[in-house]
């Protein structure tokens, strides 16, 4: 939808006045516009697994089609505690421990308005999920922002890190909430189990919650000098009660449509989610639910998650080499499904009051037909010069684009 200017007679409400359009929206727009391919927003542009269409199919066809249970149709609920019971090394009750939301989004929005209280601090790891601080906004809350800061290991692309001094010195009295997101969009970061161990022993000493945005959870790259694993906080000791951990059908299944998501916390936390949603969707639509909940038994018998894992390390390599070879530094991801890369070599032009990181992407869409990600929507105003020379790709793409991708880019850059 596109934004209109301001009109006298009407104001609105002061907790919508600020959010202009996503960048998402506006960069799939653009690429549409200039026929670009579209490594801009992440969504998969390859055909859906076919059991997932097919049990939707049936779902809709045996009539499943009114009003879904409120946390979640029983089927999904038993499905989600049975596959994350073994990964949480717990047993998950599917009728307290699982709340279905409207993607991953709505279970965000509705943890934060379950937990944060007008005035409440709530920590926001840079860069961050775009909508991270518009829920906290919507909430009354106040985000307090950390960045990871790039480190340089002898030449080459930087790895990036969050300072634990600069993260302990973010806590206050106030603070209630820690929304941290692993594997991580856009850096790729996945952490490590000594990194959430630090973060987790901080959230204890304030008595503090973690939303622990897991989304990418399949998509991890180890290697064999690179030991990725991701690493769920809320396994860690004293976690259980203080995290709630969210996942999304969206990513896993190749399905951004359907926004199908879940929250999986302890009970009481659990209750305080549910007590949101059920005024903000009240359910999630019934037969994708019920197709979800067949997919995930599905997967976990033939072996699907690790498959969807290695589809996607051949992307990430396909487009990092590209990347590599035409001298644009990117920073290989460990997890996820976007690569960041420096454009500090480009001269693109920027006119005055326009963010270069922007300027550089609307170039890349537009000249080279290829559409990227300006990354400075996942940072607060006042660290956004951190992003004048980056931008994101994603490679949730089928190989024929990744290769068009390439072709456009070596062409104009090679
Ligand atoms: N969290 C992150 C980190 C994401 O990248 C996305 C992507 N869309 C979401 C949440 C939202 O997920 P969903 O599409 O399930 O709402
Ligand atoms: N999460 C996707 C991305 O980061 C897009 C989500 C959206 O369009 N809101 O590209």
């Amino acid at each position: 939808m596109a934004s209109t200017s301001a009109s006298p007679s009407f104001r609105p409400a002061q907790r919508v006045s600020g959010f202009g359009t996503t960048v998402f929206a506006e960069f799939t727009a653009l690429a549409n516009r200039h026929n670009a391919v579209n490594l801009g927003q992440g969504f998969p542009d390859f055909p859906a697994p076919d059991f997932i269409k097919e049990a939707a199919q049936q779902a809709i066809a045996a009539d499943l089609n009114q009003y879904a249970r409120s946390a979640g149709q029983p089927n999904l609920v038993q499905a989600l505690a049975d596959l994350y019971g073994p990964l949480f090394g717990r047993e998950l009750d599917p009728q307290t421990h699982i709340v279905v939301t409207d993607g991953a989004t709505e279970g965000i929005f509705a943890t934060v308005q379950a937990l944060v209280d007008p005035g409440d601090e709530v920590i926001l790891i840079e860069p961050f999920y775009d909508s991270y601080p518009a829920s906290v906004i919507m909430a009354g809350g106040t985000p307090v922002y950390v960045p990871l800061r790039p480190v340089h290991e002898g030449g080459g692309a930087a790895s990036w890190a969050l300072g634990m001094d600069e993260l302990a010195a973010a806590f206050t009295p106030r603070t209630r909430l820690l929304i941290l997101n692993t594997p991580q969009n856009p850096l790729g970061k996945v952490y490590t189990a000594v990194e959430l161990e630090q973060i987790a022993a901080l959230v204890r000493r304030s008595n503090a919650y973690v939303l622990s945005d897991e989304v990418y959870e399949w998509m991890t790259y180890p290697d064999g000098a690179n030991p990725v694993e991701h690493v769920r906080i809320a396994t860690l000791p004293g976690m259980w009660e203080r995290t709630v951990t969210l996942g999304s059908a969206g990513k896993t299944f190749s399905v951004t449509g359907w926004k199908i998501g879940w929250a999986i916390a302890d009970a009481p936390l659990a209750w305080a989610i549910f007590s949101a949603h059920q005024w903000i969707p009240f359910t999630v639509a019934t037969p994708l639910q019920e197709a979800v909940a067949i997919a995930l038994q599905q997967a976990t018998e033939d072996g699907y998650f690790a498959w969807l894992g290695e589809m996607y390390r051949g992307k990430r390599d396909r487009l990092y080499r590209v990347l590599d070879e035409i001298g644009l530094n990117p920073v290989k991801p460990d997890g996820s499904y976007f690569i960041l890369f420096d454009t500090a070599r480009l001269d693109v032009p920027v006119e005055a009051g326009d963010r270069r990181d922007y300027a550089v992407c609307r170039w890349f869409t537009q000249e080279v037909g290829v559409a990227a990600i300006p990354p400075s929507p996942f940072y607060s105003p006042p660290h956004q010069y951190l992003t004048d020379n980056l931008a994101r790709f994603t490679f949730c793409k089928t190989d024929g684009a990744l290769d068009e991708a390439a072709r456009r880019l070596v062409a104009t850059l090679g």
